[in-house]
This record gives C-alpha cells, sequence and structure tokens, in this order.
C-alpha cells in the first residue's frame, strides 16, 4: 500500500498516510495527528496541495536554512 505525506495547514505537522489507491480516489481528508484539524494537504516535493480548497501552498524545507544561503 502506497503511503502519502501529508501537511496540517494550521499547526504544519507533517504525517505519512497509507492508503490503497481506491481510497485516494475518493479523495483522502485525514485528521492532522497532532492538532486534530482536518485542513490537511498532500506534499508533492516542496508544494502542498490542499484538495478541499484547491489550494497550493509553498513550504520551506524543514529546519529553514540548509539550501536557501548560497
Ligand atoms: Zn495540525
Amino acid at each position: 500500500m502506497p503511503t502519502y505525506e501529508f501537511q496540517c495547514g494550521d499547526c504544519g505537522e507533517r504525517f505519512d498516510v497509507r492508503a490503497s489507491f481506491s481510497e485516494k480516489d475518493r479523495g483522502l481528508n485525514p485528521k492532522c495527528p497532532k492538532c486534530g484539524s482536518e485542513n490537511t494537504g498532500q506534499v508533492f516535493g516542496n508544494l502542498v496541495f490542499f484538495a478541499k480548497s484547491g489550494e497550493v501552498a509553498f513550504t520551506p524545507p524543514a529546519g529553514g536554512s540548509c539550501c536557501s544561503a548560497r
């Protein structure tokens, strides 16, 4: 079963969700394990896609300064 990376839009917690393709097809809307928010979006690289609102958000790399200072 594939896992998908999600991020909470409220507290920023990242977590993995296991779901079958058919479950994914019906639309995943997992709750944040940390704060219980349903405002969660799937992570694609540095982007988070919030299926509920259709929003796409850019997230800087966790920890902050890894790749920005050149
Ligand atoms: Zn949260």
